[in-house]
């Protein structure tokens, strides 16, 4: 059993507590806690979907630049 600040108005309240005696918010303490863990699962998949940028980028990168050099090299020949 401990005390956290409530969602809505920051009255300490139970962590089991049902709704918040003071203002009545629902689950006053898991609101938090639930916010926390989606901050965290967007932030990771933020971080994915830069990481699979990059990695796209560098495949795309790696394979297209010699295409691209030859067809530039073609071009000054031609
Ligand atoms: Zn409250």
């Amino acid at each position: 059993m401990s005390l956290v600040p409530c969602r809505g108005c920051g009255y300490q309240v139970d962590t089991s507590a049902l709704a918040c005696p003071k203002c009545g918010a629902t689950d006053p303490a898991k609101k938090m806690c639930r916010q926390h863990r989606q901050a965290i699962s967007l932030s990771l998949q933020l971080l994915v979907g830069v990481v699979l940028l990059l990695a796209v980028g560098r495949y795309v990168w790696v394979e297209f630049m010699p295409l691209i050099k030859t067809a530039v090299a073609k071009q000054h020949q031609g």
